[in-house]
């Protein structure tokens, strides 16, 4: 990994004061103020001097730069492409529903894992985003979420990369999300396919944030071939991480199924996965495949999502249906970059509406 630039949010607290050592005592809380309870620049915070915030400009700089928006659901959905300090891509999501709002944020730029459903393993890994980059993609959704009344209450590690494949940055930036921004850790979900290392780690960890794994199909021969990890971490070493995890914990465990037509949707893995869930009770969130270029198999129709989820119901699983959201803006993870791939775009592309 090159050296990357240190950005706003990779300050602790600590170094701040050391940064402002030779101001008043009080310039750090306002500092840490405009940061994190403000998220805003610099450049705004009216209560210091005019030279100070350019300097403070210069030496916490944003992470992210936006290289596209799009907006869709009656603007319910906002999609970001951000651009880093190297040239490098990412993706973060907004999702706003009557009673909250959850913003699905990326840990690294690209993917080692190779799931071959997914566009942002089908693009290969480029590398881990820093603290920072992460936290920052937190403070960017909850201003916009605020800027329309709303408070940012929940973040999922379900953007672009593979949280545990960048544990320690990954935790730093919960830990971050949780003491400086104050959202609370039963709010926050990391989302693994199946890295066991990280789920054993997530077990002994002293904040009680959700674990979802995408499981996705629950027999190891055809797990190999969907979800490359598996032939490492096989069905059975995973289920022991997260029996590790609910022993640990005593949280809900969920399971993420995308559901692809003909592939992953059948009695038999309805059943397959009902055998799996139910020792661990996990709750199952079922969601249609969203087709992606590398990927051209369609997701489950929606009448057969409904049945797979009663077939589950039926075996004593709880699974919900998700709602599939900015599906028109290529908002399955990974896409709005695959879009826009080549890179270097500035222009914003209109609003997206329905
Ligand atoms: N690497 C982590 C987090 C990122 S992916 C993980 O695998 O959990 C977030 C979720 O989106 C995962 O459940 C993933 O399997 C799912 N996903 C990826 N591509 C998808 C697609 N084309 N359609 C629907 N879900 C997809």
């Amino acid at each position: 990994m090159t050296t990357l630039p240190r950005t706003r949010y990779d300050w602790t607290r600590a170094e701040l004061a050391e940064l402002l050592v030779d101001q008043p005592r009080y310039r750090v809380d306002q500092v840490w103020q405009g940061l994190h309870d403000h998220g805003t620049d610099p450049h705004v915070w009216s209560n210091l001097p005019k030279a100070l915030r350019a300097e403070l400009a210069e030496a916490l700089p944003p992470a992210l730069e936006l290289a596209a928006e799009s907006v869709s659901d009656d603007g319910q959905t906002v999609k970001w492409l951000w651009r880093l300090a190297d040239g490098q891509q990412v993706e973060t999501v907004l999702m706003r529903y009557p009673d909250r709002a959850t913003v699905c944020v990326s840990s690294q730029a690209g993917c080692a894992m190779a799931c071959g459903f997914c566009a942002t393993g089908q693009a290969g890994f480029d590398r881990h985003l820093t603290t920072g980059e992460i936290v920052e993609q937190v403070v960017r959704a909850r201003g916009r979420a605020a800027a329309d009344g709303q408070r940012l209450s929940n973040v999922v590690f379900m953007g672009m990369g593979e949280p545990f494949a960048n544990y320690d940055r990954t935790w730093d930036a919960v830990v971050r999300i949780h003491g400086d921004l104050g959202l609370s850790a039963r709010h926050l979900t990391l989302s693994t396919v199946g890295v066991v290392p990280g789920i054993r780690r997530l077990a002994e960890a002293d904040l009680p944030v959700n674990l979802a794994v995408s499981l996705h199909v629950a027999n190891d021969r055809e797990r190999d071939e969907l979800v490359p990890i598996n032939r490492r971490y096989p069905l059975s070493v995973l289920a022991e991480a997260c029996r590790a995890y609910l022993d640990a914990t005593h949280r809900r465990l969920s399971f993420e199924w995308a559901l692809i037509d003909g592939v992953n949707d059948t009695d038999r893995h309805a059943r397959e996965l009902a055998d799996y869930a139910r020792p661990l009770r996990a709750h199952v969130n079922l969601i249609p495949l969203n087709p992606t270029p590398g990927y051209p198999v369609r997701g489950t129709p929606p009448e057969r999502v409904l049945a797979f989820a009663d077939r589950l119901a039926g075996l004593g699983v709880n699974a919900t249906v998700r709602r599939t959201r900015g599906t028109d803006i290529d908002a399955a993870c990974g896409q709005l970059r695959a879009s826009h791939a080549g890179g270097g775009t500035t222009e914003l592309p209109d609003p997206v509406r329905r």
